[in-house]
């Protein structure tokens, strides 16, 4: 059980809700099913399938920028699974300014990093190490980017968030 991903009417990735949630939702026919999980729920009188991704059948106005769930999966995602410092696979995050140094868990201050540099960097400020970072961290931006952050993207998701940026390599 991994949620299901919520599409607007236009397809736009929205975000991700219990599968219960989403099910009343294609009930209530606020929404349609795009894709099941395969799991099916009997009930008197019928069966139905829970939703893996729905499409909300009226368009909502996403009033404001949500934040991008800082997580693991993401973080990578947004450095391309590479440790910033020596391009290795990353294995671990790194923050920038060490938090025993007043550094944030926050997308500016997180890279990905291999094991290695890790533990060569320790709570040492680059400039005392010489090192230099590839490019300048930042939050990513996106409707997809939010999903993911979620760290919860299914395989049947990957078409949908595709071409919002995502790719099926880091989804
Ligand atoms: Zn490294």
């Amino acid at each position: 059980m991994s949620g299901t991903l919520v599409l607007n009417a236009t397809y736009e990735p929205l975000g991700v809700v219990s599968e219960r949630r989403a099910l009343i939702l294609v009930l209530n026919s606020r929404a349609t099913m795009i894709e099941d999980t395969g799991v099916v729920l009997h009930f008197t009188g019928g069966e139905i399938s829970l939703p893996s991704v729905i499409k909300l059948n009226r368009y909502v106005r996403v009033p404001y920028r949500h934040a991008v769930p800082l997580s693991r999966r993401a973080l990578f995602a947004r450095d391309g699974g590479r440790c910033v410092y020596c391009t290795a696979p990353a294995t671990s995050i790194d923050h920038v300014i060490p938090r025993s140094r007043g550094g944030g868990h926050t997308w500016e201050n997180v890279v990905s990093a291999c094991h290695k540099c890790n533990h060569l960097k320790a709570d040492k400020p680059l400039k005392d190490l010489g090192w230099r970072l590839r490019s300048i961290p930042r939050e990513p931006v996106g409707a997809a980017w939010r999903v993911l952050g979620t760290g919860r993207a299914d395989a049947r998701w990957v078409p949908y968030l595709e071409p919002f940026g995502v790719s099926s390599a880091t989804a």
